[in-house]
């Protein structure tokens, strides 16, 4: 059994941001927009809606967060869809569909995907070396005997 998932060169990216942190989310994202357009990038509605209009990059958007957006992107991360997720989740702010939020980034860590959560974070997965090369990235163990 394959112990490994395979990134490619160009990485399938989500990107959430609840509405508090949607505008760091649109200054990062025009920061390094010529990098972040040279890769597949998916959204939850909302955010995919104002990275388009603001930055104007090319979004698969998926349903609203509220609505399920959430729970798409972590099916994507269970068929091994998505490489990437930069997720600025508020911490100050009480969310209608926490339990979706927590379920997402329990799931991102079930698969060893390398999450962000603030903009220091996503700094340092943008500019990795790995970002522009094939890479193999481990399955959890959990992964690994079903
Ligand atoms: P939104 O959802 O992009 O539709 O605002 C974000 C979220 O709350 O998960």
């Amino acid at each position: 059994m394959n112990d490994h998932i395979t990134v490619n060169a160009v990485k399938r990216i989500a990107l959430v941001a609840h509405d508090n942190k949607k505008k760091d989310l649109i200054e990062w994202a025009a920061f390094i927009k010529e990098l972040l357009q040279n890769h597949y990038l998916y959204a939850t509605g909302t955010t995919g809606k104002v990275l388009a209009t603001a930055v104007g990059l090319h979004i698969n958007c998926l349903k609203s967060g509220p609505l399920g957006g959430d729970q798409q992107i972590g099916a994507k991360i269970v068929d091994e869809d998505i490489d990437i997720l930069i997720f600025f989740w508020d911490p100050l702010e009480p969310q209608p569909h926490d339990v979706d939020v927590k379920a997402l980034l329990r799931i991102a860590v079930v698969y060893n995907v390398p999450t962000a959560c603030n903009r220091v974070t996503a700094d340092f997965i943008i500019s990795s070396p790995l970002m522009r090369e094939m890479n193999e990235r481990c399955k959890e163990k959990e992964i690994i005997s079903n």
